[in-house]
């Protein structure tokens, strides 16, 4: 069996929501995760911003917006009466519900709970559309299956036991239809697997169910070899490893969730990005092989915050990086990038809740300096250390005010941090000289 993803641009439109019919159409058995309409979660995330900070008609004024386009797309999606009745029924409950929660009292429950109906409302009505043109298809509740456990991350085993059991139990069907992106968490309550995460959804099914390829179909044909909001001239990668593309997806490439390849690669489960809008172009395909030398791909990461943190004493004493590291695996905090020298170290980390503490922690032995509206610019490619292009890459960088860079700490990768001002223009300039082959 596959696995196909289909993000909310997917499923954002009539036209969309047809073509997507049409790719899946082919008799073939599958499960197909669903994103929520696009537009859709962003809009619940802002209702829960509004719920908490108890501003209940500003709730209420998107909410009724929500629920008249989703109106306006059942209206024009169905023709068969009956069918057309039951997704109303069933939209209009979740608009109930989404009311009723404009009364309660904001928590992460309540917020989990609300960005959940996105994916609730595409799934049921794509499935119940699919129905209506012919297509022998099941609804896979995620709820019944998909679980986090204490370190949020996949419950392997209980996914794997429990959606074998639902497919067992439903009738046959050619497609299952299943929500991404929501999931339980370990008391058994509504959660998620963070924005992006039906990526991460459709891989983790893949892996539970050793399907054959697992497919994330977006609105792009694939990875480009840098980021075509910021740059022209962009070209689609054919092949990437999972190295290269775990990477790229870390380190900013928005085409895919960070932990998307993770539950696949051990198995050698290939994941292939298409585009819905194109489906005859290549798209990528990310397998275990290696494809190609040098740089390959660039993308740029932003809201880093950069520390500098300078020993008490002359020299880097054993020890030192010890009681750093300490502290921010006690605040939770990951780091990204790092760099030391004799006297100094530098790192970064992308989640600066808990900056303050962190610093103040960390002032009681050492000298701290905080930067922050950095980006990382990650560049990628097999084996690009060793490559005899590469160097050109620190000639380009000659006019680039570059703070940190991290050389060799994978030899797929290279990252440079830099002021976000400067981002879009280093993109460009990276993308004339590495890949127009214009010289220096
Ligand atoms: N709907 C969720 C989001 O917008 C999950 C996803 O699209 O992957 O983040
Ligand atoms: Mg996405």
């Amino acid at each position: 069996m596959r696995v196909l993803k289909f993000g909310g641009t997917s499923v954002g439109s009539i036209e969309n929501i047809i073509q997507v019919k049409d790719i899946i159409n082919d008799q073939e058995k599958k499960v197909v995760v669903l994103s929520a309409m696009s537009g859709t979660t962003n809009a619940l995330v802002t209702i829960s911003e509004h719920i908490k900070n108890e501003q209940k008609s500003k709730a209420s004024a998107i909410i009724d917006g929500l629920e008249i386009s989703y109106k306006e797309t059942t209206q024009a999606l169905f023709s068969n009466e009956e069918i057309l009745l039951n997704v109303q029924e069933y939209v209009q409950d979740i608009f109930y519900y989404l009311r009723r929660s404009t009364d309660k009292k904001y928590d992460q429950l309540l917020y989990n709970t609300i960005v959940s109906y996105g994916e609730l409302l595409s799934t049921y009505i794509f499935s119940a559309y699919i129905r209506q043109e012919g297509v022998r298809v099941q609804l896979l509740p995620a709820l019944d299956f998909m679980r986090i456990d204490r370190n949020n991350e996949p419950d392997n085993f209980y996914i794997r036991q429990n959606i074998h059991r639902i497919i067992d139990e439903l009738p046959v069907a050619d497609v299952y239809v299943t929500q991404g992106f929501i999931c339980l968490d370990v008391d058994g309550q509504v959660s998620n697997l963070q924005r992006g995460g039906s990526d991460y959804t459709a891989t983790i099914i893949g892996a539970a169910i050793r399907a054959e390829e697992v497919q994330i179909w977006t609105d792009i044909d694939g990875f480009h070899n840098n980021d075509p909001r910021f740059v022209t001239n962009t070209t689609p990668i054919s092949n990437l490893s999972f190295d290269e593309a775990a990477e790229l997806a870390y380190f900013g490439a928005k085409i895919l969730h960070p932990q998307t390849v993770t539950p696949v690669r051990e198995l050698d489960i290939p994941v292939r990005l298409k585009n819905t809008m194109e489906p005859n172009s290549y798209g990528t395909l990310i397998t275990h092989d290696v494809h190609g030398e040098g740089i390959k791909a660039i993308a740029a990461k932003d809201g880093i915050t950069a520390i500098k943190i300078k020993s008490g004493r002359m020299l880097l004493a054993h020890g030192f990086l010890k009681k750093i590291f300490e502290i921010f695996e006690r605040y939770e905090t990951s780091i990204d990038m790092i760099t030391t020298s004799e006297i100094a170290v530098s790192l970064t980390i992308d989640n600066a809740t808990h900056l303050e503490a962190i610093v103040e922690e960390l002032e009681r032995f050492s000298f701290v300096e905080v930067d922050n509206e950095q980006s990382i610019i990650c560049l990628v490619g097999n084996s690009i250390i060793y490559h005899n292009q590469t160097h050109k890459l620190f000639q380009i960088l000659q006019d680039v005010d570059v703070r940190m860079i991290s050389y060799g700490g994978s030899h797929n990768n290279i990252s440079l941090l830099i002021h976000s001002d400067h981002k879009i223009e280093t993109l460009q300039r990276l993308h004339r000289y590495l890949f127009e082959s214009i010289t220096v």
